[in-house]
Formats: C-alpha cells, structure tokens, sequence
C-alpha cells in the first residue's frame, strides 16, 4: 500500500470556511509523524493534541492517540477551497526522515483518505512549458497509447453491456477499412507505443482485423498491439495471425467457471468454442514457442458468480492466463437488477474476496481485485455448492490449422521510462500526455472516463491537431492543478485519489498502468 494520510476536520462545519481563522482536527499518516509544517500559507500549525476518541478506531496508525491537530490561519484564507499544502515530517528508515506533501481538502467533515508524495503533486511542471516538455518528450521516446474501436459491433448481448440493447445490436455495421486506419493513425504514429484495437466492442467482428493487425506489424513493429475479445471469434486463422504478428496483449473476457453461467451472462456465446479457442492459443503460443500474446482475462462479478471466483483462478491459470482483472460490474442504464451488484452482498463480496486471494497465491497467478467492503457482517456459506473444473477439464483445445507460426521478432518498447505516461505521472493525472482514445468512431477523449470530448474526427481534423490542439491543452493545464479538470468528475481514478480508500485507488491505478504497458 503506498504511503497515504487519514484526516478529519472536525472545525469549522463544512460550507463555513470563509470567516474561518483556525482549524481543528485530527491526522494520521502511514508512518510516524514527527512534525506537520504548513507548506506555502501564513499560520501556525500545532500537532500532537490528545485524542483517545482516534486512538480507539485507528489503533493501527502510528501518533493515533496523539493525532489531534489545531491550525491558527489568518480568517478569510481558506475561502476559495483549493485546500492546503501541508508537509508531514516523518520517520523514514535507518533513523532518517522524509518529507512527504499531503493536501488537506478543508471543505468536508468526513474523514479523509488521501496519499502523500515526496514531491509536490504538481511535480516541477510549469504552465508555460509544459507542451514543449510533452513534446520533447514524445520525441524522445514514442509514448502514448493509442485506443479506438475499429467496428461498432458485437457478436454477443452481454446482460450488463450496451449490446443488451437491440437498438444498439442492430445497428447498421461502421467498420474501419485499412485504409481509413491507416489515414488516421500515420499522422500520430511516430509518437504511438500502444495501440489497442477495442473500447467497447468486437474488433473480431470486422473482417478488416487481420489487415490492420498485418499494417501495425508490418509497418509499426515497434508499437505493442492488444485488443479485448469475447474470443467467440478467435478461430484458428485468428490465433495464428496474433502469435505470428507478435500481439502484445490478449485481454479476454470470462466471467464464470461452468457453461451455464457464463452463457447466461454473456448471452450468444458458446462456452465450449470459448475455452476450446484459448486453450488453442495457451498451446500455439507454447508450440510456436512465442512469449507473445500475454492472456490476461476480465472476470466481472456478480451475485450470480462470485462463488465461482475462487475455483476461476485454476482455471486462468491453465488456461495459460497470466493476469486476472476482478471487477465490479459498473451501474449502467442495461443492467437494472440491483441484486447483482456485490455492494449489495457486501460480506459476501469480501468472503470471496478472501478465496480468490489465497488461490491466486496457490496458483501463482496475478490478480488484481478491490478493496474489501467496510462492513462488519459477516458471510455464511452453508449451503453453496462446491465448485469443480469438470466441465472445463471435458473440453478439447479447437484443432489447429496449417504450419506453426513463426512469431515475428521486433523491438518493441516496454519499459516505460521516460515515457510521457513516466514523466507525467507526478501531474493530477497523466492520461491527458499518454492517451488517445476514440469513442465511437469519432470523438476524442483522453480515457474511457472522461466527460466530454475534445475534438471530432468528422470534422476534419487530424489526430496531431487534437492532441496538440486548444482543448487537449487546456485539459493539461488543467492537471497541473490539485483538483483537475471539471470534466474528469465521476472518474474512478479521480474519485480514488481524492476520497476514497487508498488501496482501491492503487488497484485503479495499476491497471492503467498495466494497459499502458
Ligand atoms: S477522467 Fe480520470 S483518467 Fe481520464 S483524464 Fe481525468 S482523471 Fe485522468
């Protein structure tokens, strides 16, 4: 768990700051805090005050009994709520201390989880550079991850996605060609590390994947090429081409360890061609003696599947899987039956939680999972069957086709070192420097989660014009300051790194890293 502060202010009442001239409260950090220093604002800060009331629930925390706080500031300062820079003086290792800057949000009474940075969170970025930073960056060492869909379409209905919708089902098929994907990605190549060849949809559904897998390899061999799939599709011709062509990353989506639960959350498939299709490729990518793809597989869970979990960890990893990404299925305007959200189930949620832990140590294989629920409940499982891999071990890898591949061998960039994802990263976030992702075929974003576009295809301009371009500027501008941009509200990672509890955002947070891998 990285280094992280917990903090209540009990004074003034939330909404009360302007007339405000001292604060109370109380504040922990993840080490021993020795001092607290106000960073950059006029005032006295004393801290040590008794507090057995803390004491009493964060009896884990260091300084916990004596973490009562009081702040004298000039009234009027705490008006405009961007919060305050405080430096916390704490005990580091062999006797040494370190400094680590925490920004107190004054503006709520609730209790706070926020982390702590040795450098400010700002980093050493100013306004005024900072596109000739990016840029020279870029230039140095080819940086941003490149999404987009390359077909509107999918082959299944899954009960919690947009496809559940026949509207959106049968909607008439927009597919790139090569040719449209190579007019568009040409010009922002030369900065491109990553390209991932889906958001939201079935990129095995356009009959154009293999040409635009063949241009990438072919004409980009450095970039790291990965597409999601519900591997419906992932026919031998298929497989073959992602071993030869060097793909970088598989992400697979599965959410069930027998055939009538997957089958009833991913509606349309066919549990037997998924399995048997992975097992081929475990298998090509052995024979062919590939290191490429890497399998990693999207588990979302469910009060229908979550007792599954726990036995789904075996089965990934013979499936040849070397990641599994546990997540909570996402309120959506599809789903309406509350009983599936595990926020309802929450020990429940968090008995499995402690299975699939245990069985991914057993097994060897990486998960990533969230955080525990805060409940004290607890969960019995009298009367939940046992879960076993029979119908799984029934099935046979498809056949295979042809002569084996020979994977390609390209340098391909993978350490992110100085990268713009690297260099950026002390910035609120660095999405805006790495990414580029195109929403249904025509709008600009940053990531999946931001609110808002900032640029159209169909309007005519290129894909540099927007990166470089007024709004992605002002989006990073906007990084620079402690509470982003208006429109990256709702966003999990904001979310996390502003409130919420700090080893769900360090969850979040990995797995972007992992994309931009
Ligand atoms: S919406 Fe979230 S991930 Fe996207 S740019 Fe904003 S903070 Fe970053």
């Amino acid at each position: 768990m990285p280094e992280h502060a917990v903090y209540c202010i009990d004074h003034p009442r939330a909404g009360d700051l302007s007339g405000a001239d001292h604060l109370a409260g109380w504040l922990l950090c993840s080490k021993k805090i020795e001092a607290v220093e106000l960073a950059a604002a006029p005032g006295s800060f004393t801290y040590g005050l008794s507090r057995p009331d803390v004491a009493s629930t964060w009896e884990l925390y260091p300084n916990a009994a004596q973490s009562g706080f009081r702040l004298e500031l000039p009234a009027g300062s705490l008006g405009d709520g961007s919060g305050l820079d405080l430096v916390l003086v704490v005990a580091g290792g062999l006797g040494f201390r370190q400094r680590l800057r925490l920004r107190l949000d004054p503006s709520s009474n609730a209790t706070q989880h926020a982390l702590v940075h040795k450098r400010s969170p700002i980093g050493s970025f100013s306004p005024e550079t900072l596109e000739d930073q990016l840029r020279a960056c870029l230039e140095a060492k080819p940086g941003i991850t490149f999404r987009l869909d390359i077909i509107n379409k999918c082959n299944l209905r899954c009960i919690m996605c947009h496809y559940s919708d026949p509207d959106v089902f049968m909607r008439p098929a927009k597919k790139l060609t090569l040719d449209e994907f190579r007019d568009l990605f040409e010009d922002i190549a030369p900065s491109v590390r990553n390209v991932m060849l889906s958001c939201a949809d079935e990129p095995l559904a356009s009959n154009h994947f293999p040409d635009i897998l063949r241009y990438l390899a072919g004409e980009h061999p450095r970039v790291n090429i990965a597409f999601c799939t519900n591997a419906m599709l992932m026919n031998a011709r298929i497989r073959r081409l992602i071993v030869e062509h060097g793909v970088s990353d598989v992400y697979l989506s599965m959410d069930g360890v027998y055939k009538q639960t997957l089958e009833r959350i991913r509606v349309g498939s066919k549990y037997q061609r998924i399995v048997a299709n992975i097992l081929a490729l475990r298998d090509l990518k052995q024979a062919a003696r590939s290191e490429r793809p890497t399998v990693i597989l999207n588990f979302v869970m469910m009060d229908c599947n979550i007792h599954e979990a726990p036995k789904f960890v075996e089965l990934a990893s013979r499936l040849g899987a070397s990641l599994i990404d546990f997540r909570h299925l996402i309120a959506n305007d599809y789903m309406d039956d509350r009983g599936q959200y595990l926020s309802e189930h929450k020990a429940k949620y968090n008995f499995f939680r402690a299975r699939i832990a245990k069985a991914a140590k057993r097994c060897g294989i990486e998960v990533s999972l969230p955080s525990a629920f805060n409940t004290s409940e607890s969960f019995d499982p009298t009367g939940l069957p046992e879960v076993d891999l029979g119908e799984f071990e029934a099935v046979s890898p498809d056949r295979a086709q042809g002569d084996l591949p020979v994977p390609r061998k390209t340098p391909k960039i993978t350490s992110l070192r100085g990268t713009s994802a690297d260099t950026f990263s002390e910035t609120f976030c660095e999405m805006p420097f790495s990414e580029i992702m195109i929403a249904g075929q025509d709008r600009v974003q940053p990531c999946p989660f931001y609110q808002g576009e900032l640029g159209r295809l169909s309007e005519g301009k290129t894909l540099s014009e927007i990166f470089y371009g007024p709004a992605f500027q002002r989006l990073r501008q906007n990084m620079l300051r402690p509470h982003g941009d208006a429109g990256c509200r709702g966003c999990p990672i904001k979310a996390k790194r502003l409130t919420e509890d700090v080893a769900g955002f360090g969850s979040a947070r990995g797995k972007l890293r992992r994309l931009l891998k």
